[in-house]
């Protein structure tokens, strides 16, 4: 299994380390214009396996990465402080992602390719659009860390770790996520919360990630073991259920546009997406957010 992750910065960094130290590539590859800190990142996570697993990690070029399994891109800018959404990043970051899309078609045709780079639902559809690959292959990842986040924040209030929590947040990685509460667990009950606990809970979790940028400049460990997640159901053929952007063609009402669904991730890429019962003020909210991203996808 050979996995490229192009932009070696604060996130790829850390997302090639966790998957090196849950053993799921045979190849690690690290992509960055700046060939010193891929180097540099290649050197330190290929020394952090000598503990663990057999995974060959370097750092190079397009022709490095040829043939990939896997591609992973993180590469771009990233929201700031001062940014008020991540959609203030799509000048900067389309050319970037549309220039690395093009050199996986020409060296990895057969990837399957997991975006993060945001705006990640935009970007995902831009990656899409570009390599001509089938929506299987083309995965964004977002959903799950924002229901990780969610988990985070229901753990205080729940009084139970955010791993016995089951919750789910589908529609955009931004202003346009949708918590479905109606399928809300907590070791493994069902939980209701009144409107307004709701309304708290959430308005939380979209705040969560800001609170990280402003102290440490940037998201790495939470989004790194969301991805890692779904490169393993990836690479091992789970077939788990995972919140992930996926090009979609009538589900849920909606096509055309690229937002979190819940995919069957196995070694197909998203094999599925499944079609969950949502309360009207969920499947409301899902249409909202395939109506806002159509008009930012025709604006571009
Ligand atoms: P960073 O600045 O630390 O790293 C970005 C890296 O991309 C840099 O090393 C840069 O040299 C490289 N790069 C730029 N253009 C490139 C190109 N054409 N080819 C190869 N490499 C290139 O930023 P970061 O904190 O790692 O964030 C990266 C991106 O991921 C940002 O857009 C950020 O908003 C996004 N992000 C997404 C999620 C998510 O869950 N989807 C979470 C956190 C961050």
């Amino acid at each position: 299994m050979k996995i490229t992750v192009v932009g070696a910065g604060r996130l790829g960094a850390q997302i090639g380390y966790t998957i090196a130290q849950r053993g799921l590539a045979d190849e690690l590859v690290f992509v960055d214009i700046f060939e010193d800190l891929a180097q540099g990142q290649a050197e330190d996570v290929g020394q952090s396996v000598a503990f663990s697993h057999e995974t060959a990690v370097r750092s190079g070029d397009y022709e490095t990465a040829k043939d990939s399994d896997i591609v992973i891109i993180t590469a771009g800018k990233p929201r700031t402080p001062d940014m008020k959404t991540r959609m203030n990043l799509v000048k900067a970051n389309r050319p970037i992602i549309e220039d690395i899309a093009k050199e996986i078609v020409r060296t990895s045709p057969n990837a399957i390719i997991i975006t993060l780079s945001n705006p990640m639902d935009l970007m995902n559809y831009l990656v899409w659009k570009a390599t001509g690959f089938p929506r299987e292959r083309v995965i964004g990842s977002g959903g799950q860390l924002d229901s990780a986040r969610l988990k985070y924040v229901l753990a205080g209030k729940l009084d139970a770790p955010p791993a016995r929590i089951e919750a789910f947040i589908l529609g955009e990685h931004g202003d346009h996520q949708v918590p479905v509460f109606s399928r809300l667990k907590t070791y493994g009950k069902k939980y209701e919360m009144t409107e307004g606990e709701a309304e708290k809970v959430f308005e939380a979790t979209r705040l969560a990630s800001m609170s990280v940028i402003e102290k440490k400049k940037g998201t790495e460990f939470a989004p790194a073991s969301g991805t890692a997640d779904m490169v393993e159901s990836i690479v091992r053929d789970q077939k788990k259920v995972i919140p992930c952007s996926v090009v979609l063609d009538g589900e849920y009402g909606i096509t055309g546009v690229s937002m979190g669904v819940p995919c069957v991730l196995g070694k197909g890429g998203c094999e599925k997406v499944e079609e969950w019962v949502l309360t009207d003020f969920e499947a409301k909210k899902m249409k909202d957010c395939g109506d806002a991203l159509k008009e930012v996808v025709g604006d571009l």
